[in-house]
């Protein structure tokens, strides 16, 4: 698929597609992390970390799509899969159907995961779910890096003070955790209100479905959906360096979601929220 859209952060390149019902699938090439499959781009392709946010299609849809591109261009080891625990099995058998189909292996590496499971993903970095609210099993994903610092009362040693005390098997360093990004999307605005660390995730990437009176608050929380309205009733919390807002519904064009953001959002936030939508105003496929 030609015209991907993409927008880059201080430290990430965000680069995919996502359109409200019709599908979402964002690749962070410097973290390997794809965050949902609802298509399968050859760019996205190489990522080894896929986190699921539930298994309606427009999030899920291609994931054979995206282990078929794989095998194409020679990744041996399957992809780790994280994903809410209730659904591991649904995907693991439909991918045995998929994979009889193919008559090629189209296996992952699922981890079945909860609100509050902890992951390791590879290095200093790690996955932490939080709980979404959507109409059927869903979760929020922060992936999250353990940086490991110097006690501050150790700060005036000298390096080669530092290493003998390390050999000495003393405990000179402590872990600070910073979010890099996390990823809610398909939810009621609770899940922000229930997890306040999202506002000081670095990157924070929120669905925002409905823009204007063209979708009722109510008719958006029917759909277990957020409104801008709720955005802006919150305005104050964001603390992110970047908001990157996604999943718009095709009620609006690209150009439309960006003239509503720069007309209802005050400036403070305006100017840290990145709209996943094309340059081009026509949705991709
Ligand atoms: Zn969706
Ligand atoms: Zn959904």
């Amino acid at each position: 698929m030609s015209g991907l859209t993409s927008v880059k952060t201080e430290a990430l390149t965000l680069r995919g597609v996502s359109l409200g019902g019709v599908f979402t699938s964002i690749h962070v090439p410097e973290l390997s992390a794809l965050f949902d499959v609802g298509t399968a781009t050859r760019a996205g392709a190489p990522a080894d970390f896929l986190f699921l946010s539930h298994g309606h299609a427009d999030h899920i849809g291609a994931l054979t799509g995206y282990l078929g591109i794989r095998g194409l261009i020679g990744k041996q080891k399957p992809p780790t899969v994280y994903m809410p625990e209730e659904i591991v099995d649904a995907v693991q058998q439909s991918l045995v159907h998929m994979s009889e189909l193919q008559r090629y292996d189209l296996s992952i590496e699922a981890v079945p995961m909860a609100a509050g499971s902890v992951a390791k993903m590879r290095g200093d970095l790690e996955v932490q779910a939080f709980a979404t609210h959507h109409v059927v099993p869903s979760l929020g994903y922060s992936l999250v890096r353990n940086i490991k610092k110097l006690c501050s009362e150790f700060s005036e040693l000298s390096g080669a003070e530092i290493a003998r005390r390390k050999r000495a098997g003393e405990d000179l360093f402590y872990i600070e955790q910073r979010t890099e990004i996390s990823y809610c999307t398909d939810t009621l605005i609770q899940a922000l209100d229930n997890n306040p660390t999202l506002y000081d995730s670095r990157v924070l990437v929120l669905e925002c479905t409905f823009l204007d009176e063209r979708k009722t608050l109510k008719g958006a929380r029917a759909g277990c959906h957020v409104h801008l309205d709720e955005i802006l009733e919150r305005a104050q919390l964001f603390r992110n360096q970047s908001l990157v807002l996604m999943h718009f519904s095709q009620l609006y064009k690209p150009k439309e979601v960006v003239e509503i953001l720069d007309r209802r959002c005050p400036p403070e936030l305006r100017e840290r929220i990145l709209p996943f939508v094309p340059r081009s105003n026509s949705w991709p496929g």
